[in-house]
């Protein structure tokens, strides 16, 4: 598959799980992939897996929870490229709690990683791309996101986020041919679902129709394809890759 050949695409959270995926997928499509994470040594692993494969990849430590590595990083990435045309804000993490004794900074570190973080990447990087006349904006999101999931409140609220901050910026950037949706993955095996116990694991595979949970290679192809000139008339979207868990509007 060469669909993205000459490509620059940017994925965030790249140094594992589905982020690397993403990146190996946009890769193996032809498009040149600046990887970006804080994990420097995982970074560099997949740059040398993407290079195995025949592909082109170029890791860039990058912190989406700070604005001051996010305006450096995407400098380096601009002056390397000139120009960002494929950009996955994929970056995320949970600080699970319930409501009353959810701490402050729990509720701030997700915000500002899984919301403010695609927010200040996407207006980083936006201007040469508007000019390029031609861009793909993908928004990892959630299933959580639309259906909310106790103990999540933090989570699910940075990913209800991303869904309209989707749709916001799809509707101000169509007239540039820049596309922007989001994917909202149900349950897949990542080192983030790793650490969920077999109990909770078991009630999440009873919700699942198609009776599997998902990989990181079923989220990356969505991705590859909302990022391809075929889905260049999908803008706004959600897309959800959770094996019928959610079957909704
Ligand atoms: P992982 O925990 O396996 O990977 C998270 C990635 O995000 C890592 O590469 C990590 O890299 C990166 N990251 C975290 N914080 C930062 C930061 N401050 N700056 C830069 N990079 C950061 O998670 P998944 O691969 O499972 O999840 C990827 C995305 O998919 C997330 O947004 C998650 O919310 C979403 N998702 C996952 C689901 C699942 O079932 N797994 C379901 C629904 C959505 P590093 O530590 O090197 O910085």
């Amino acid at each position: 598959m060469t669909a993205l050949q000459g490509r620059i695409a940017l994925v965030t959270g790249a140094s594992q799980g589905i982020g690397r995926a993403c990146a190996l997928e946009l890769a193996r499509a032809g498009a040149t992939v600046a990887l970006a994470a804080r994990n420097e040594v995982r970074l560099a692993e997949v740059a040398a897996e993407i290079a195995a494969a025949g592909g082109q990849a170029v890791p860039f430590a990058l912190d989406v929870a700070s604005e001051e590595s996010i305006k450096a990083g995407a400098r380096a990435v601009l002056e390397r490229f000139g120009k960002v045309e494929i950009l996955v804000n994929n970056a995320g993490i949970t600080r699970d709690g319930l409501m009353l004794r959810m701490k402050r900074a729990d509720w701030d570190d997700v915000l500002a990683t899984n919301l403010t973080g695609a927010f200040l990447l996407t207006q980083a990087l936006l201007s040469p791309m508007l000019k390029n006349r031609w861009g793909r904006i993908v928004n990892i999101t959630s299933v959580v996101g639309r259906t909310g999931q106790a103990g999540q409140a933090n989570y699910a609220a940075s990913k209800a986020g991303l869904i309209g901050f989707t749709r916001s910026l799809a509707r101000e950037v169509a007239s540039r041919g820049i596309t922007a949706n989001a994917v909202a993955p149900g349950y897949i095996e990542t080192p983030m679902t790793a650490v969920l116990d077999e109990k909770l694991r078991t009630a999440m595979m009873a919700q699942i129709p198609l009776g599997r949970p998902g990989t990181d290679a079923d989220v990356a192809h969505a991705v590859a394809f909302l990022a391809s000139d075929a889905a260049g008339y999908i803008t706004g979207q959600v897309l959800d890759v959770n094996g019928g868990m959610f079957i909704g509007a």
